[in-house]
């Protein structure tokens, strides 16, 4: 039976799965959703002796229903092969009680590579289905990991371009460095003067630009997402949390339909929402916790049912979290307005104008699965180094941020169902900002010299990606105004 997607802001729109891909963004400025989430059809005892690749096909076959099985299969062992050092692929880590899902062994050690290994593939193949022989341009804002991933994603890869737009000064040295020095001869990379929010509306308003759509077409050229509002990229992130808890099952810690909880550092609210799905699945997960940084605004949303991003941007040490329009959350918000597309539409277009919303009782009421939790910069460092006094285990600002918000709901209310964490980032990623918050003394080193030191107290060996942007050339230096988006896009293709 063919699953087709619909928009969250317009019941007529519909289209298949290769066209949401393509699409990204639906016409009207909506998100794509599928029909109705798929159950999986295995069970969890054959789920549980399954390979990584194995596990994916099962899921996605599911979701992406017109694809042929060569097609698909294809796609998956392209994406997860030796750019993962390990073959686990995604590795769960016991410690302090919790389960940490390693979801950061790809290319660029952040979790952005479990989804985006995989999109040009997709994509590409839906080019193809799809009789399109435009050049597919990819645009994206990132706020520091999605960048550099999606680069590693795309790079040389035929038919398609990328133009990422990152805050200059909203991501660390390190995720910085990574982008400034990507090869490949159809990538392109652009600092902005403003936050990520800036970056992400203006990439939303040039994929509504009807004009520039025009002048593209004419030149060859169309534009394709590779955020994380990409059904491409959602699909994928469902396949850890099957695999995650497939694998407890393996290893005797969860017994075949014994709820597990999840808690996600949560940005765009991507990551948290594909355990959503992995739950209507039909995975036996209780509570999904949700975990914000300083830029709280989804806490306080899960607390009072009012979305309001009117308020200060802070700059946190856990920068892929620094947002305050999470765009994913607009499926959520689809879901619980009993797929209203009119209502949903109303919604977004409030959050657009005033900056806000305020969802009713009875939507309030279907978040009861949702959690949300809050840390602190001050709790996030000292849950770095009391994890790492413990145990040893070193962990990311942004792997830190949920640990602790872990910690807080235990204490809070005496749940002890066994919890996945995700796991987003290599601590190699946010080297300094780790190696501050285990000890104050670190100061004066250079960053490089902290990877070696985190090498050396961690026994974790150095990554090949940190290794290999020590010395190389930066290759990007375009830095423009918020405003100066649309031009630097229109020279980068060569048209107007
Ligand atoms: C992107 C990112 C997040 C946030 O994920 P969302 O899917 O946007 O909620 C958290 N941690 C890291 C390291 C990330 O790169």
């Amino acid at each position: 039976m063919e699953l087709y997607y619909k928009s969250t802001r317009n019941a007529e729109e519909k289209v298949s799965a290769s066209q949401a891909i393509l699409k990204g963004l639906a016409d009207d400025g909506g998100l794509f959703v599928p029909e109705q989430i798929p159950h999986l059809d295995v069970d969890m005892e054959r789920l549980a002796g399954m390979s990584y690749q194995e596990t994916a096909y099962e899921v996605m076959k599911l979701f992406f229903t017109d694809f042929e099985e060569d097609e698909l299969k294809n796609c998956i062992n392209k994406a997860y092969d030796e750019k993962f050092d390990t073959k686990e692929i995604a590795p769960v880590r016991q410690a302090d009680g919790a389960y940490y899902l390693e979801l950061f062994h790809g290319a660029t050690i952040a979790f952005k590579d479990m989804a985006l290994s995989i999109l040009p593939h997709l994509l590409t193949t839906s080019a193809k289905k799809n009789n399109v022989h435009n050049e597919i341009v990819i645009l994206t804002a990132t706020s520091g990991d999605t960048g550099k991933a999606a680069l590693a994603g795309f790079a040389d890869v035929p038919g398609t371009r990328i133009i990422v737009f990152y805050p200059r000064d909203g991501v660390s040295p390190i995720q910085e460095k990574q982008m400034v020095t990507q090869k490949g001869a159809n990538t392109f990379v652009v600092g902005i003067r403003g936050n990520f929010d800036d970056a992400q509306t203006g990439v939303k308003r040039m994929f509504g630009d009807k004009e520039l759509a025009k002048e593209m077409e004419e030149a060859g050229f169309q534009f394709s997402s590779a955020n994380s509002i990409n059904i491409g990229r959602l699909v994928p992130q469902v396949v850890y949390y099957v695999y995650a808890y497939a694998k407890l099952v393996a290893a005797g810690e969860l017994t075949v339909g014994e709820e597990m909880n999840v808690v996600v550092p949560t940005g765009n609210f991507g990551n948290i929402l594909a355990a959503y799905y992995a739950k209507n699945m039909g995975i036996p997960i209780g509570k999904l916790i949700c975990a914000s940084n300083d830029n709280k605004v989804l806490y306080d949303f899960f607390a009072t049912g009012e979305y309001n991003r009117n308020r200060e941007f802070i700059l946190t040490t856990s920068p892929s979290m620094d947002i305050l329009i999470s765009s994913n959350l607009e499926r959520l918000i689809y879901k619980i307005a009993g797929e209203d597309a009119e209502r949903t539409a109303i919604l977004m277009n409030a959050l657009q104008t005033e900056g806000k919303y305020e969802i009713t009782p009875e939507m309030k009421a279907a978040l009861k699965e949702f959690e949300g939790g809050f840390a602190t910069e001050e709790e996030v460092a000292d849950e770095i180094k009391k994890l790492y006094e413990n145990t040893g285990y070193v962990i990311d600002t942004h792997t830190a941020v949920a640990s602790r918000v872990y910690r807080e709901y235990g204490k809070k209310t005496g749940d002890t169902r066994k919890t996945i964490i995700a796991s987003t980032a290599s601590p190699y990623k946010f080297t300094r900002s780790v190696m501050d918050a285990i000890d104050s003394g670190y100061g004066a080193m250079s960053d490089f010299e902290l990877v070696d030191e985190l090498c050396r107290i961690s026994g974790v060996k150095v990554p090949q990606a940190i290794e290999e942007i020590r010395t190389a050339p930066v290759l990007h230096d375009t830095v423009v105004e918020r405003d100066g988006m649309k031009e630097v896009v229109k020279k980068n293709l060569g048209i107007g």
